[in-house]
């Protein structure tokens, strides 16, 4: 998401006159996107605001911005802890960078921009697709009203806000002509979407009419709350020619006790049940999804159980992460804190076990033909082409740049365990999706 708000940021700037470089030492401005999520994330941004200290020093002129989480956390107190900072601007301000500045250039020192607002005037802008691309994203909503104990999210972006369904579809049409083949809706809980609009408009209906926006050969979705999610929209998989097999459907823990203490509002059977209504609906569906370890409180019985649901569903993929505390939510104030080689050991573990099911389902597919997207050269050779099956796998196969944009048959030769080899079949590109 991420990702996209830079594009949005760039979009605006562009528009306010500004030339985009991807040359750091060029620049008049550098802006840096931030994430709070964990603790990681946070520290990578302070190293680097440490280095541009430097490349201000050698060039005075340099304006140094900082926007998205951390900026609206931290707000002022960034300006103070890196002097080298002009500009600072919260999650819900992007629009008023451009006057913010001009402000700086009249030798001003604006505050921070940190303050929530209705509705967040940056979410319909829309970012023309970069050059060659063929996927682009889409924001359907920002903000979440969930309040899971762990997550800064609803803390940093606000409430749940939706954009109207009219407006999407119109850019869903826009980029369509534009030549993107492939849209990914964006929000933090797509299955909640329209709740807040009142006029009966909901995250099904949005997909039905996108699915009918040609030339628009697929459709993808993040992320999808367990809680959230309704029979109607598990049909979607299996009527929608358009919308790609793969859902991520974040379950976190396994262990009921531990899902109470998150707020996930689902517990471990609950889930399952869900997996296998989706898998009724769908057969050839790739769930993945992400899994926190020791969050504080989750004893070896509660892991064992994440472990126990992981075989129990087999996930085509999952990002697991450590659990790190975060100021201002829920969880930062439980008791019973996990020793940091406990998480180590536990993550290990988790991550071999899941490293095994993918390999798995990869292999199943071996002497299989799938259909890909070709998105460009592989990152590995330039003899080689990437692009992603319907259930977002990477597929590795030889070929030349003239494929990029097309749909192709290939046929699996080779499962590795984050990609597959191919070979091309004597198809053509195929016609239509689905
Ligand atoms: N909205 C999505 C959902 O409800 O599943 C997730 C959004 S969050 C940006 C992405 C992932 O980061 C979460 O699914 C969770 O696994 C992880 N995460 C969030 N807060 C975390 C924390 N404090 N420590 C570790 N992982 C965290
Ligand atoms: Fe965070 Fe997702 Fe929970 Fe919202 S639903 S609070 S974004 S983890």
């Amino acid at each position: 998401m991420n990702v996209h708000d830079s594009e949005q940021m760039a979009e605006l700037l562009k528009q306010a006159g500004h030339e985009e470089t991807t040359q750091e030492k060029k620049a008049d401005l550098l802006i840096v996107n931030t994430c709070s999520i964990r603790r990681k994330a946070e520290q990578k941004v302070m190293s680097l605001l440490g280095r541009y200290r430097g490349l201000k020093e050698t060039k005075p002129s340099l304006l140094i911005a900082v926007c998205g989480c951390m900026a609206q956390k931290y707000g002022d107190e960034l300006k103070e802890q890196f002097p080298q900072v002009d500009i600072v601007v919260g999650t819900h301000n992007i629009d008023r960078i451009p006057g913010m500045i001009e402000r700086v250039r009249r030798e001003e020192r604006p505050p921070a921009e940190t303050d929530f607002r209705e509705s967040v005037p940056s979410i319909g802008i829309i970012a023309p697709p970069r050059r060659g691309a063929v996927s682009a994203f889409v924001t359907i909503m920002q903000g979440c009203n969930n309040f899971c104990a762990f997550c800064v999210v609803p803390h940093l972006r606000g409430r749940e806000e939706s954009r109207p369904m009219k407006e999407i579809v119109r850019e869903v049409e826009y980029l369509a002509e534009q030549g993107i083949k492939e849209i990914t809706l964006l929000g933090q809980n797509v299955n909640s979407y329209g709740g807040m609009l009142k006029n009966g408009d909901n995250f099904p209906r949005l997909l039905r009419e996108i699915d009918a926006v040609e030339p628009l050969k697929r459709i993808r979705f993040t992320t999808s709350h367990p809680k959230d999610l309704s029979s109607e929209l598990m049909a979607c998989f299996g009527s929608l020619n358009k919308l790609c097999e793969h859902i991520h459907l974040p379950v976190q823990s396994g262990s009921n006790r531990i899902l109470e203490r998150m707020n996930r509002r689902y517990n471990a059977s609950e889930y399952i049940e869900k997996v296998e209504e989706l898998r009724k609906f769908c057969p050839s569906i790739a769930i993945t999804t992400d899994i926190i370890v020791g969050f504080p409180g989750e004893e070896e019985e509660d892991f064992r159980d994440t472990l126990k649901l992981m075989e129990a569903v087999k996930f085509d993929g999952a990002f697991s992460f450590k659990y790190s505390i975060r100021e201002g939510t829920r969880a930062a104030a439980f008791e019973g804190h996990v020793d940091e080689g406990v998480k180590g050991i536990r993550l290990m573990e988790l991550q071999a076990l899941q490293e095994r099911h993918t390999l798995d389902w990869n292999r199943s597919l071996e002497g299989r033909t799938e259909e890909v997207l070709v998105e460009g050269f592989s990152r590995n050779s330039g003899k080689d082409m990437t692009g992603r099956t319907r259930s977002n796998r990477i597929v590795n196969f030889p070929g030349s740049s003239a494929l990029i944009g097309k749909m192709l048959p290939v046929k699996i030769t080779e499962a590795h365990a984050h990609s597959l080899r191919a070979e091309r079949t004597d198809e053509e590109e195929v016609p239509h999706a689905g």
